[in-house]
């Protein structure tokens, strides 16, 4: 099969992690007999240089002619002091809602071999951790009404939680599909016990899933209970599906248990099969151009491009296992090296896993 493939590489590390990337895919491509086709676009800081925008039509044109989009990150000191409309950032939220990606996937895994750099104890992440937080991305608070009035201690302000059915029920598709290829347990987060919205989240998952994917097992926490639950028993999550304000604060969470930002990838999607994938870390400037920055997080984000937009399960499944057997063999990225393992390049390891596919 051929699959036409958007690069956006954006600013500082983005082009160095993308080449790791590209690396690996053209030797799953040889290996399994694809071909990926790769076109680079502008966004971000690179883009305002280029053409005074992040986000140049032609780069929207080329992610909505292709199959799918891998994006290094976007941003950097010298466009901080920009117009908040010419920011870098400005680009990626333009590109989320330009291809109408409604949900945001964040792995937070914890390879067995780098248990040590969490920071929880070794008796609850010894076998390795991971937790997929699905997040709902377009609705929710962040989206909803808001206002502000009064003056002096009658100044007030206010935002409101309002989802619909219909908003439930697509992000719980993407959460069904997602735990159908894994455990087949998924666990709703909400706030039930307090907010309106989430009493509507929690019944809509239910039926939801009982009607369209009745194989799926699905468990209610409470946002505060699933706060404490990351930090102490990890291992009991799999596939979580969350609101947009819980999502944003429970991944981050998530990803701070695993203790390395450079292996962690995440994937945004919509409507069809087309996505956005990306590692959850930005663009490094402090590391730019000196070849030290992990490149696994996007070699991740690739695979999870072969799997949820391209449904190529044995591919996405070699690459994790090559990333698993040169961690295994010792073999460590500056951000993640160790006493007593062999410290190499951004470029080297991306080889060293290319090589293992
Ligand atoms: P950052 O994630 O870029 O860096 C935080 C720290 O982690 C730095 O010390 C960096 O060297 C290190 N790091 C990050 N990725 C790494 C990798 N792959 N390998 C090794 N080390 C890695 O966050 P920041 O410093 O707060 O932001 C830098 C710029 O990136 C800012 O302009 C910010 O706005 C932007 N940003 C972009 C995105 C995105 O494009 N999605 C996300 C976050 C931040």
């Amino acid at each position: 099969m051929n699959y036409s493939i958007a690069v956006l590489e954006g600013d500082g590390i983005g082009p160095e992690i993308c080449a790791g990337a590209i690396k690996v895919l053209n030797k799953v491509g040889e290996k399994y007999g694809h071909k990926f086709s790769f076109t680079r676009y502008d966004i971000g800081g690179a883009a305002i240089d280029a053409c005074g925008t992040p986000l140049p039509e032609k780069t929207v044109e080329g992610c909505l002619a292709s199959d799918s989009v891998l994006l290094g990150a976007v941003g950097g000191y010298k466009w901080d002091n920009m117009p908040v409309d010419k920011r870098p950032e400005k680009g990626l939220l333009g590109i989320r809602k330009a291809m109408g990606l409604y949900s945001n996937i964040r792995p937070a895994k914890l390879w067995k071999s780098l248990v040590s750099a969490s920071p929880l104890k070794y008796e609850a992440v010894k076998d390795g951790i991971e937790i997929i937080i699905v997040r709902e991305l377009t609705g929710g608070i962040y989206f909803g009404e808001r206002g502000k009035g009064g003056e002096g201690k009658d100044e007030y302000a206010w935002d409101t939680e309002k989802y619909s059915v219909y908003e439930i029920e697509r992000i719980m598709k993407i959460a069904c599909e997602l735990a159908m290829k894994r455990t087949k347990k998924i666990i709703s987060v909400d706030k039930a016990n307090v907010l309106e919205s989430s009493r509507l989240w929690r019944r809509t998952v239910h039926e939801y899933a009982a009607k369209h994917y009745p194989e799926i097992t699905v468990e209610d926490m409470l946002v505060d209970n699933t706060a404490m639950q990351i930090v102490k028993n990890p291992a009991q999550f799999d596939v979580v599906v969350t609101s947009n304000i819980f999502g944003d604060i429970l991944s981050d969470e998530a990803a701070q248990v695993t203790g390395s930002i450079g292996m962690l990838a995440s994937s945004s999607l919509g409507d069809g099969t087309r996505g956005l994938y990306e590692p959850i870390h930005g663009s490094a400037p402090d590391i730019a151009g000196k070849d030290l920055a992990n490149p696994i997080a996007t070699i991740l984000a690739a695979a999870m491009m072969l799997r949820d937009s391209f449904s190529l399960q044995r591919e996405y499944e070699a690459i994790e296992k090559a990333v698993e057997s040169v961690l295994e063999d010792g073999y460590r990225t500056a951000d993640i090296m160790e006493e007593g393992r062999t410290k190499v390049s951004g470029s080297r390891m991306a080889e060293l896993i290319a090589e293992r596919i």
